[in-house]
């Protein structure tokens, strides 16, 4: 229809009106770009008269970071579009619909979630969220699980495979989260005040070791279909409901990568928490409802990921090897913990950082919590591959902090 160039708001409104069956006749549109501006373009349309919405989300063909563009493909609308309607076929209800397509202008539509929060702002705010970690962990069970080999025909996934081949995201995680923060690097980016922590991360030996292991992971382990950017920021709530957005990131890489965004995250904030729950008690108790919240998902996500298996599972040595399933759960767990500690460590030395632990007012309460974010995370990524529990895992890192 009409070659790529970024849409402005007239265009996005022009577009919203030939979806058919969306918005009637008389509709009055407005148009908002909402997003942040640097990868992606997106807009609310609204009928002002009806009160119908919905949201465009246009990619752009480079992504303005280190002060210079970094091209970026505009393959990933695809990609996230189709992964959107996978996501709604294989986790009913925990994404938003995609009502259209559009390849040439790199363009998805689709529902509007205005109605809910981005859970990071949530969790900034001291809400509570008492259905997340159910449906979190049902989001990633049946999204990981049906496109694994333990879930899906090989040769079906194989071919899967290919059309979720995404090396330009790929490689922003590679270098950003498995390299950068480990060398002097400009693309890292700390407050001077924490100047020493960070040189410590480029002499540390035995991280190395680990991180090294684990970027080797996401490099080679086609285990199942990833969301590739699952951090609270990709994630919208109320307390009834959970919404992921936003999976311009999908590759088939390992598992407990999405596990691990997710555990971060809630530690991320933790560690916020210094600033944002002032009162002592209040924080203390917010501190443990992110903790329960981490434990549940990963109880509720193994248990939900070994019905699969257990029900629905297509590889009949892996259904039928005895101690083959306890094996895969536990290598799960380590790497979500790995992978947890190095997306920890990124959004403190990296750079893109996160609003929990950014926005913190006070030059001294910030350097708290990102000292203590770092602790958490080193230890996560220290400890990795001699995890057993959950509990023991979580516990060694804020007993060390
Ligand atoms: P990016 O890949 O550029 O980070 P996102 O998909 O995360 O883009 O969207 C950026 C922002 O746009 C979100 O934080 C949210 O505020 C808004 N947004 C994105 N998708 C929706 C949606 N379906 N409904 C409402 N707002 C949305
Ligand atoms: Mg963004
Ligand atoms: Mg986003
Ligand atoms: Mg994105």
């Amino acid at each position: 229809m009409s070659a790529y160039h970024p849409l402005n708001e007239e265009e996005a409104i022009r577009i919203a009106r030939s979806i058919e069956g969306f918005f009637p006749q008389e509709a009055e549109l407005r148009s908002r770009e909402i997003g942040d501006g640097n990868l992606n373009l997106v807009f609310h349309i609204a009928d002002s008269v009806g009160g119908k919405s919905l949201i465009m989300k246009q990619a752009l063909p480079y992504a303005k970071v280190v002060g210079e563009s970094w091209p970026l493909t505009l393959d990933r609308a695809r990609i996230e579009s189709e992964k959107l309607i996978l996501e709604a076929k294989l986790a009913p209800g925990l994404v938003p619909t995609v009502y259209k397509y559009d390849a040439e202008l790199a363009l998805t539509v689709m529902e509007d979630l205005s109605d809910h929060v981005i859970m990071r702002q949530g969790l900034i705010n001291g809400t509570r969220y008492p259905k997340f970690a159910d449906d979190i962990s049902t989001f990633m069970a049946r999204t990981l699980f049906y496109t694994s080999d333990l879930g899906m025909n090989q040769q079906d996934k194989k071919n899967q495979v290919k059309s979720f081949i995404n090396p330009d995201l790929c490689k922003i995680t590679e270098d950003l989260i498995f390299d950068d923060p480990y060398t002097v690097s400009s693309n890292n980016s700390f407050d001077p005040a924490i100047a020493d922590a960070a040189d410590a991360l480029t002499k540390d030996s035995a991280l190395h070791l680990e991180v090294a292991i684990l970027r080797e992971k996401f490099l080679t382990n086609a285990q199942a279909l990833l969301h590739g950017d699952l951090h609270t920021g990709s994630i919208f709530v109320t307390p009834e409901s959970t919404k992921v957005i936003d999976p311009e990131f999908a590759y088939y890489g390992p598992i407990g990568f999405d596990i691990g965004a997710v555990i971060a995250n809630l530690l991320l904030d933790y560690a916020g928490q210094e600033h944002w729950m002032s009162d002592e008690a209040m924080r203390e108790d917010f501190r443990q409802y992110l903790i329960t919240s981490i434990i549940e998902i990963w109880n509720q996500f193994e248990s939900k990921f070994r019905t699969l298996w257990n029900e629905q599972g297509v590889d009949r040595l892996a259904n039928s090897a005895a101690g083959y399933q306890d094996y895969y759960m536990k290598r799960l767990l380590q790497d979500a913990v790995g992978f947890a500690g190095c997306k920890m460590v990124r959004r403190v030395v990296g750079l893109a950082h996160v609003a929990d632990i950014d926005r913190i007012p006070d030059d001294a309460t910030r350097e708290k919590a990102q000292r203590l974010a770092l602790a958490i995370g080193t230890s996560l990524i220290r400890g990795n591959r001699q995890t057993q529990t959950i509990e023991q895992a979580i516990d060694t890192a804020l007993t060390a902090a």
